[in-house]
């Protein structure tokens, strides 16, 4: 049994065939030309699909695609995408259905990643998981009761944009205090260039905290602290088996998830606190497409 996952993002689009233990075969990777016009962008995901599945040979059962924005997985209704122009309720399962002639589902990046290590990741054997991917945005998925938690309006799970104070600064969302605001990767990097007076890229703030640079762990350590206002919220809300942590961010490891874990044991109620565990993800880059294949499969 075989599946398409494409990981739609930003910067590229990857797809690949994914069988039913997770494993990828056939990857292509494209760029999303910037402010690609969106016909062009949907053509370019049909004409590689298409490719992938004439080359593989296989017999595919339909397309799952995580997209970098708020959908109805529904109806298959894109909403607009933040960092893609022109994409304002676009139907977008209805047309790749009828130019593939293949069921088609779509959900959101950060749910396609949270099924991903759910099924065949870091999550798994956990019925009750939270996901959080830190990069330029923090997204969480939510899974209840071995199920994909959606929400009222398909919104739930946005983890980045609860406020961990009274007041502070303003976020895109339209918020105040933002956990993103402080732990997004636009943030630490201001922060880094404060302490250091110079730019710095993520990677040489995370081996300089690793050599025992201070003022490097203690941003690092800052950013674990600001995390765990949040996640202790969401232990105490949804007592969790585990919460996984991803994205690029997570790259510096033990730099945040020591005082993570040594915050929630901490500051969470003790039941909750001793019965949630926390790791890093898993799946890498391949957990947007090995994620979005099982939109299919789950369904
Ligand atoms: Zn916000």
């Amino acid at each position: 049994m075989y599946a398409i996952g494409v990981d739609l993002g930003a910067t590229f689009v990857k797809i690949g065939l994914v069988d039913n233990k997770g494993k990828v075969y056939f990857r292509r990777k494209i760029e999303t030309p910037p402010g690609a016009d969106k016909t062009l962008l949907i053509d370019s995901i049909v004409n590689n699909v298409k490719d992938v599945i004439k080359e593989s040979g296989k017999q595919v059962y339909g397309i799952g695609i995580g997209v970098p924005g708020p959908v109805d997985s529904q109806k298959g209704i894109v909403h607009y995408f933040p960092n893609i122009k022109g994409w304002k309720e676009v139907p977008l399962k209805a047309i790749l259905e009828k130019k593939l002639g293949l069921r088609v589902m779509l959900d959101n990046d950060v749910n396609a990643m949270t099924l991903g290590e759910f099924v065949f990741g870091a999550g798994k054997e956990c019925d009750n998981l939270v996901c959080l991917t830190l990069g330029t945005g923090v997204g969480g998925g939510i899974i209840i009761d071995g199920k994909l938690y959606r929400g009222g309006s398909m919104t739930a799970g946005e983890i980045g944009h609860m406020p961990i104070n009274e007041t502070g600064p303003k976020c895109n969302c339209g918020g105040i205090a933002c956990l993103e605001r402080y732990v997004g990767n636009r943030y630490i990097l201001e922060r880094a260039k404060k302490a250091f007076g110079s730019n710095i890229t993520l990677e040489a703030l995370t081996s300089l905290a690793k050599s025992g640079n201070k003022k490097a762990v203690a941003i690092w350590t800052d950013v674990a602290e600001k995390l765990s206002v949040a996640l202790v919220e969401v232990v105490n809300l949804l007592n969790p088996d585990k919460i996984v942590i991803g994205g690029g961010i997570s790259k510096a490891g033990e730099l945040i998830l020591s005082p993570l874990k040594r915050q929630i044991r901490a500051r969470a109620m003790k039941d909750q606190a001793k019965h949630v565990k926390i790791a890093l993800a898993k799946l890498g880059a391949d957990a947007g497409i090995i994620g979005a294949s099982l939109l299919i499969k789950l369904k």
